[in-house]
């Protein structure tokens, strides 16, 4: 759509806009006492804790608008949100979104927003139950809040991992950094050349993972029909090796993780190759993975084994005094350091 066929915010007004993007929502949980409409969203939960989460996600910091779909960000920002409501071991039933925007973006633009939030909402079963729209001098800024419940008994903090527990790890883990890698590579290069196409065939797997990431509730569904209740747990959304760094420092243990078994998809290892990037460290201090890091009793492991078979045994806690290391098939013992995002 062409920017002089697209509607101006200014010609709708806050309330107008609010209004004709409430419409493309609709509340489904039962626990949604009242959503958009009032003052406050109103929630009521049975016989259960109440967990909620933010996350901020800003314009040239999180995500970069050249290449990422609006409505791939809507959800991926709902991805985020609800990503640690289950590394809680509890479900997402609400969201709450803010948006900050400035004139350049229509309301088109965030109708397609709204497209992709429409869509996650579906797909982990939650209701926009409310938020706020404001105008920012420039850029895009949002704010997701995610509210959930976790039945007694369930709830899983990053505290509880003991020595000896086995580490486990849901889905691979670096393909979101490739992913971008490839994107700001091709970004680059039609900066210096804007006759040349983006060449992005061949790489579904890493661009579906940065642009389009799952929050894994199938394995939250998996441990409760198991049933498996874990020691302790975390989202790796800011790479393993940080992570799992908050989960000793909070559990009070050291770890030990082995190298190969760490997992790591091939298209990952491809694109590593191609453009000469470690693969593991880009496993370790990627970021963006959104899989679940969680530990179990040693008892466990067979258990694990036949029940969750798309889950790699990584590694085990150990007395804190061992420290946290990445061991080699060749014995080589590496400190794990949190790096973050911004490490590579
Ligand atoms: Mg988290």
């Amino acid at each position: 759509m062409k920017t002089s066929e697209k509607t101006a915010i200014t010609a709708l007004g806050e309330f107008r806009l609010i209004d004709r993007l409430s419409k493309i929502i609709e509340l489904k949980q039962p626990s949604t006492v009242k959503g958009i409409g009032d003052d406050a969203a109103v929630i009521r939960y049975k016989n259960a804790e109440t967990v909620v989460s933010a996350e901020l996600f800003l314009e040239g910091i999180h995500f970069d608008l050249t290449y990422t779909p609006l409505k791939h960000l809507g959800y991926k920002l709902v991805t985020a949100g609800v990503s640690d409501i289950y590394a809680m071991n509890a479900t997402p039933r609400q969201i709450l979104l803010s948006i900050g925007l400035s004139k350049r973006f229509a309301v088109e633009d965030i109708e397609e927003l709204y497209a992709g939030v429409k869509i996650a909402c579906e797909h982990y079963g939650l209701d926009l139950a409310g938020g706020d729209t404001t105008t920012s001098l420039t850029g895009l800024a949002l704010h997701i809040t995610a509210i959930g419940e976790a039945a007694e008994g369930k709830m899983t903090y990053r505290s509880g991992g003991k020595k000896t527990d086995l580490l486990c790890l849901t889905g691979d883990l670096g393909a979101a950094y490739m992913g971008l890698q490839l994107l700001e590579r091709e970004k680059r290069i039609f900066a210096g050349n804007p006759q040349k196409q983006p060449q992005l065939e061949g790489y579904d797997y890493i661009l579906r993972r940065h642009l389009k990431p799952e929050a894994r509730k199938d394995i939250i569904d998996m441990l409760a029909q198991c049933p498996i209740v874990p020691t302790s747990m975390i989202d790796v959304s800011d790479g393993l090796a940080s992570d799992v760094l908050h989960l000793c420092k909070q559990s009070e243990c050291g770890v030990r993780i082995y190298l190969e078994r760490l997992p790591i998809a091939s298209e990952t290892f491809r694109f590593a190759d191609e453009i000469h990037i470690d693969a593991v460290t880009a496993a370790l201090h990627g970021g963006d993975d959104y899989e679940l890091l969680f530990t179990a009793p040693v008892t466990m492991h067979d258990t694990i084994q036949k029940e969750l078979p798309n889950i790699d045994i990584i590694g085990h806690l150990c007395d804190a005094s061992e420290g946290a290391y990445l061991l080699t098939p060749d014995n080589q013992a590496i400190e794990l350091t949190a790096q973050g995002w911004k490490g590579i």
